[in-house]
């Protein structure tokens, strides 16, 4: 069986793992690179990328999960993680993880009171309509060549995939639908 592992540095660990386990698949916190190695796939949950940024450097991690990515490992980003995995922020010159073709903007919505809950008809995941949380998001300004749009919300990017590498602006992690994680798990079974 896979194991799809959490990076649990901060932010939305919990409500993955309890995802991941209401889809039937073993997950796995992440803190080590030992335990970096353990794992067919990697979800870098939603939080604040300033601090999951730093504690990468601090867990001496930020080297070996970029390798680990550019050599396949399948990765999702939610909202902070869609930031930590772009190769451009726009307004600061400081990137993380350099990984996917994306510029992205944070808290692109506002602050926490512009927070939001919209629908979106989000056919590469499922056939009806899904639940989307926004919670001081960012959204995606522009891709490279081989990034594929997912969803838009209004004019805005907000969810794409590039190879081993998925983004979502929003939080599935939060709402009651299981499917991002049944898509990523199919990511990790390639
Ligand atoms: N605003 C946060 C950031 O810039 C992301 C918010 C989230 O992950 N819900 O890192």
């Amino acid at each position: 069986m896979k194991t799809i592992g959490v990076l649990a540095l901060q932010g939305a660990v919990a409500e993955h793992l309890d995802k991941l386990e209401q889809i039937g698949t073993a997950g796995k916190k992440v803190r080590t690179i030992n335990e970096l190695q353990q794992i067919d796939g990697l979800i870098i949950p939603g939080g604040e990328s300033t601090a999951i940024g730093k504690l990468l450097d601090d867990f001496a991690l930020t080297e070996p999960l970029e390798k680990l990515i550019k050599d396949g490992l399948p990765v999702w980003g939610t909202c902070a993680g869609m930031i930590l995995l772009a190769k451009r922020i726009c307004g600061q010159e400081k990137t993380y993880l350099n990984a996917m073709d994306i510029s992205v903007r944070r808290n692109a919505y506002g602050g926490q009171l512009d927070s939001f809950i919209t629908t979106c008809q989000i056919p590469a995941i499922a056939s009806g309509k899904l639940p989307l949380v926004f919670i001081r998001a960012p959204y995606i300004q522009d891709i490279g060549k081989t990034v594929k749009i997912l969803a838009e919300v209004g004019e805005n990017i907000v969810a794409a995939r590039q190879d081993n590498m998925l983004v979502t602006s929003f939080h599935p992690e939060l709402t009651h639908v299981d499917d991002f994680h049944k898509y990523f798990r199919q990511m990790c079974c390639q």
